[in-house]
């Protein structure tokens, strides 16, 4: 995962590093650099150039310039902006951002996301590290009803999670589907309960209607999208697409793994807004991860 960007950077950093004194070119021509190195990584356009912005304008400071270690100070932006990139502007970017719970009982989580990205794998990985690492007790449930065994496949991921599904009742429709899960978990003292909705293989408007109804029935406390790290920057534009449509309060991102790039990650919380809450890093259900921007940086820049 980001074996080419940390070369990159690594190599611009350590001639940085090798410099007693810097100046304003120096700077400049790191920068230009980095920016390649932001590009070839898949980072959306807009992105890389704020960055690279924000990183110039405060390095050709003075105090930085100026500095006993002018390199070191260089480095210490761009890790700090680095972090800003992948967890916003606020005081905790650093941390990972917390999955919201706190609501009464139960609380529902409904994972949306387009077919193949991972979703149904993605609800499984999430009710099993809630119920390991948080101690809470979770029930699962499939809404799709599109995808011949898609219920099927989650009752069986709930198996190997040891955690409960409802339980399928042949021909029922989404909402009454979500209606009747929340009526169990409550009967059931259950303390979060996942949706799994039905994937699609673009945006599309029905898609769009059954996750507001579902939404409106079942006032999620997290609605979390699930997009695959290898599609890249179309990971991105399907986030911004939910985004526009459904009250997105975070993103999941799977097969990060597999991806040696990193765009998506990189690009995902400056083009969207939101928050990569969970990172999938396999097809075993304990291969996710919390998303911790400022582990991200130093393995990054590591
Ligand atoms: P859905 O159609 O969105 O529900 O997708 P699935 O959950 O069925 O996942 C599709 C495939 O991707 C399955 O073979 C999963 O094992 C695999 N998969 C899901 N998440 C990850 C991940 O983080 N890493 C890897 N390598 N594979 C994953």
């Amino acid at each position: 995962m980001f074996d080419t960007l940390s070369d990159r950077l690594n190599n611009v950093f350590d001639r940085l590093r090798g410099r007693g004194a810097l100046g304003e070119k120096d700077v400049r021509d790191a920068m230009r650099e980095v920016r390649i190195a932001l590009l070839e990584a898949d980072v959306a356009l807009p992105v890389a150039r704020d960055f690279i912005a924000r990183v110039t304008e405060r390095a050709i400071g003075q105090e930085v310039l100026k500095s006993v270690t002018p390199g070191q100070q260089v480095i210490k932006i761009v890790n700090d902006e680095l972090i800003t990139m992948l967890g916003g502007e606020d005081a905790n970017a650093g941390e990972a951002s917390p999955i919201n719970l706190d609501v009464r009982p139960p609380a529902v989580v409904m994972m949306v996301g387009l077919q193949g990205s991972g979703k149904t794998t993605s609800t499984a990985k999430i009710a099993k590290l809630l119920k390991e690492k948080q101690g809470k007790k979770a029930m699962m449930a499939s809404l799709d009803v599109n995808r011949p065994a898609a219920q099927e496949q989650l009752a069986v991921l709930g198996e190997q999670a040891g955690v409960a599904t409802l339980p399928i009742v042949p021909g029922q429709q989404p909402v009454d589907i979500a209606k009747r899960a929340l009526e169990s978990a409550k009967l059931q003292n259950v303390d979060v309960l996942l949706l799994d909705t039905a994937g699609r293989l673009h945006v599309d408007e029905a898609l769009m209607a059954e996750m507001k109804a579902v939404a409106s029935v079942s006032t999620p406390a997290e609605v979390l999208l699930v997009v695959d790290a290898l599609t890249g920057q179309d990971a991105v534009n399907v986030a911004q697409s939910f985004t526009d449509e459904v009250p997105l309060t975070g993103v999941v991102l799977t097969r990060m793994d597999g991806d040696a790039r990193g765009g998506a990650a990189l690009s995902m919380r400056a083009v969207t807004g939101k928050p990569i809450k969970f990172a999938g890093t396999g097809e075993k259900l304990d291969a996710i991860e919390r998303f911790h921007p400022s582990r991200v940086a130093d393995r990054i820049l590591g």
